[in-house]
């Protein structure tokens, strides 16, 4: 997707602050942080929302999961804690129509969200 902004990080044509590479996933440092530690984390693989994900997306939507995992244990905040948030469309505030997993840590967090 030439007009996707995520698929043009995953293509190397806009650059990202890249924290993980792998064949199906990408995490970035958000460029606009909401906390102390704020990665995106995505797949690969264009999908506009979660309402967009099916029965062959389990395996990736799945690592994205471990991969906030293991991003949230070496920044050393896997035991104070950290949340995991996928915005769907409009009422939750999607902006970029390529889904990303954020993973938010490092301050106290209210909820519910606003
Ligand atoms: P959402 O509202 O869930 O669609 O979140 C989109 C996120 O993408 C926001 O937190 C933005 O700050 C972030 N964002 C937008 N452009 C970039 C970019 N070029 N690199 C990294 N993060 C971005
Ligand atoms: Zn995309």
């Amino acid at each position: 997707m030439s007009d996707c902004l995520f698929c043009n990080i995953v293509d190397g044509e806009i650059p990202g602050d890249i924290v993980y590479d792998s064949d199906s996933v990408l995490a970035f440092n958000d460029i606009n942080p909401e906390a102390p530690h704020h990665v995106l984390i995505i797949p690969k693989k264009h999908i506009p929302t979660l309402n967009d994900i099916s029965n062959s997306d389990r395996d990736v939507v799945g690592e994205l999961h471990l991969v906030a995992k293991q991003i949230a244990a070496e920044r050393g905040i896997s035991g104070s804690g950290y949340r995991t948030v996928f915005n769907c469309n409009s009422d939750a505030g999607q902006a970029v129509f390529h889904i990303h997993l954020h993973l938010l840590g490092g301050r106290k967090m209210s909820w519910p969200p606003g």
